[in-house]
């Protein structure tokens, strides 16, 4: 996949506002160049105007609206930009230093909007610069041409004198100050743009498409350089490492996940890269050079690291990681510093190919994405005679930088099961459905199976990965576990949900087709689902955990009920049998029984209905026919499920625990 060619999108897309709608002009140009990932990735990027407003006296003031951190270009809208007073912004790159807690107080204090997001960490740098409209990004192809030895020189040929070139400074106020100098005496009338060098590309104008477009032209000309230089270069590119696909690739995956989650000290999701040519990146001979050089940008230290672990070894790269974090420490001066895990990001493997590694599923997906980006720079940049990134004492800084390590110590504890891997079957509806989304809610990234192509969607955002199939098929059971591994890593939780309940029958009268779809559907399939998940089960990020949904007939069976009982019991059986034999595993495996749970797919009115009257009962009677008087429903079966995968029931196997509101047969 050539990903770099022309997404860029002509600034009629979308209806763009009237030129003298200021703001909304900022909010489109900076949404067209959002919506190009060669441009903008991962909330990078920056974009502001400068307008008159007037202030609470009915007094006009000259405001800079600048992104605010938390927004993304692709989706900004004007809530998204902070107007802070122009001339106090301005004026703080007169002084000599500042540091960057004192910066961000100055910043939030020039705000005429007290509820505005804290305004981005270049706004001196957008104040500073005398134009209307200022857009800043890194895209790959400027960061291409300067990530060079050659770099400035690189970028005169290309850009001639249309251009301001900076060397490289700690993005925040030492580079607002330098451009601040720099830029006036360097700008003459044909100036359109300036590029950072290892960093990015700012463009401006008097009006927003204007500074747009030049912004467009100005990649656009870096990607036909770097097209020549590969074309020159003519190499041919090693063919893509597959997507891990056999058992034992996919337990490697799961086996290396669980050595990142021990260097993390926490559960991490980790996914596979499905780009084709990072894929063949992953083949290079020559990856102990080309790929630990450092990032395309500064920021995407952040989300990266800065190098990617090559092979497998995560406990080396571990202590390579602490080795240059104590190199580098004494850069702080006396500030703490907040310890980042030691854990890689990216992985590189000549058979598993590139991967992501992150606490959450976005954040391991984004690190892919950003190294898809980061393979396609290197790539140009060593046509261009060979890539180059900052010095490890510059990234080291970015990465430990004062705001982003106040960040990290703001940041709410995560949800409990963070980075936590379940599956679930018969996961489109009832009770299977209420699990998916009472473990998305605990933080867990979920793969569903169910014939029912069911929306994946559970909330705004919060999704899980479909498989759509019979839980019977072995062939869907191989997709749902490739589809743990590749989106996320492995398995920890097994939900084993999917039935069915046969139309009731005497056994006198029983068919034996339905007797034996109930058992296949209710028990085989189980026995299949769980030989399959053990492998990664063993490898979980903290302990295997099983959860069976059985049914109250177990222990109380019901007359008419033979071959949906009889399968049931035998699914717990079989549950029990696992619990014995995965003990050594550190596998919980435990049954929950519920009854009358009628929110269900089993369960239609005329079903209750019919099962009402076997009792003499009304459906209303039925439905809450328990020691509570209470109806039990899929939520509650699925808190259940969740609580008995945490830390309630560490010391719990092999346990049966009724749902039921309480059962006179039972209790
Ligand atoms: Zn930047």
């Amino acid at each position: 996949m050539d990903h770099h060619h022309s997404s860029h999108r002509p600034w009629e897309d979308t209806a763009p506002p009237p030129d003298d709608a200021l703001l909304a002009g900022c909010v489109h140009m900076s949404r067209l160049v959002g919506a190009d990932p060669t441009m903008v990735l991962a909330g990078g990027g920056n974009s502001s105007v400068k307008t008159t407003e007037r202030d609470v006296h009915g007094d006009p003031v000259e405001v800079l609206w600048v992104k605010g951190s938390g927004w993304d270009m692709a989706t900004i809208e004007p809530a998204g930009f902070a107007p802070l007073r122009l001339a106090p912004v301005a004026r703080l790159a007169e002084l000599e230093t500042l540091s960057d807690a004192r910066m961000a107080n100055e910043l939030k204090a020039a705000s005429l909007d007290v509820a505005a997001p804290a305004p981005s960490v270049e706004s001196i740098l957008h104040a500073t610069l005398p134009h209307r409209f200022v857009l800043h990004t890194h895209a790959d192809a400027v960061v291409t041409l300067t990530n060079t030895a050659d770099g400035a020189a690189i970028c005169e040929e290309v850009y001639g004198n249309d251009v301001v070139i900076v060397p490289y400074v700690m993005p925040g106020f030492d580079l607002a100050r330098r451009c601040a100098v720099q830029f006036p005496t360097e700008a003459n009338e044909r100036t359109v743009g300036m590029v950072l060098l290892n960093h990015g590309l700012f463009t401006f104008a008097d009006d927003a498409r204007t500074a747009y477009e030049h912004h467009v032209e100005l990649v656009a000309r870096a990607v036909t350089h770097v097209d020549a230089a590969r074309r020159r270069l003519g190499t041919s590119t090693p063919t893509p490492v597959p997507l891990p696909d056999a058992p034992a690739q996919l337990t490697d995956v799961a086996s290396l996940r669980r050595d990142i989650a021990d260097v993390a000290g926490h559960s991490m999701v980790v996914c596979s890269c499905e780009d084709e040519a990072a894929r063949a990146f992953a083949a290079r001979d020559d990856l102990d050079q080309v790929s630990q050089q450092g990032t395309a940008t500064p920021d995407h230290v952040l989300r990266t690291k800065r190098l990617p672990l090559l092979g497998r070894d995560v406990a080396g790269y571990a202590e390579a990681y602490r080795a240059y974090v104590d190199r580098n420490r004494h850069r702080l001066g006396d500030r703490p510093l907040l310890p980042v895990d030691a854990a890689p990001r990216v992985i590189i493997d000549p058979e598993l190919g590139v991967l992501g590694a992150g606490r959450r599923p976005a954040d391991a997906r984004t690190a892919a994405e950003i190294y898809a980006h980061t393979v396609w720079v290197i790539e140009g940049a060593e046509a261009l005679g060979g890539y180059r990134s900052i010095s490890e004492a510059d990234l080291f800084d970015v990465e430990y930088w004062e705001l982003e390590q106040a960040k990290l110590a703001r940041q709410p504890a995560p949800s409990p099961m963070t980075g936590e891997v379940a599956i679930v079957t018969g996961a489109a509806s009832g009770i299977g459905r209420a699990c998916v989304v009472e473990l998305l809610g605990r933080g867990a990234a979920v793969v569903g199976v169910d014939l029912d192509p069911a929306v994946h969607e559970v909330s705004s955002g919060v999704a899980y990965e479909a498989v759509v199939g019979d839980v019977t098929d072995a062939e869907v059971v191989a997709e749902a576990l490739r589809t743990c591994v590749r989106s996320f890593g492995g398995l920890d939780v097994a939900v084993l949900n999917a039935g069915v309940f046969p139309d009731p029958a005497p056994i006198s009268d029983l068919p034996l087709d339905r007797w034996e779809q109930a058992l296949r559907i209710n028990t085989t399939s189980a026995t299949a689902l769980l030989a399959a998940c053990h492998p990664y089960l063993c490898r979980s990020t903290s302990v295997g955990r099983v959860v069976v949904v059985g049914s109250r007939n177990v222990t109380a069976p019901g007359a008419g009920a033979a071959a949906y009982s009889a399968s049931k019991a035998a699914l717990t059986q079989l549950a029990r049998v696992a619990a014995l034999e995965w003990a050594s595993d550190g596998i919980r495996v435990n049954v929950v029984h519920p009854d009358a749970v009628f929110d269900t797919a089993l369960w239609d009115d005329d079903l209750v209905a019919a099962r009402a009257a076997a009792y003499g009962l009304t459906p209303e009677e039925y439905r809450t026919r328990n020691l509570l008087g209470t109806e039990v429903t899929s939520s509650v079966v699925a808190h259940l499920v969740a609580d008995m995968c945490g830390p309630g029931f560490t010391c719990t196997t092999g346990a049966q625990v009724p749902i039921d509101g309480g059962n006179d047969r039972v209790v």
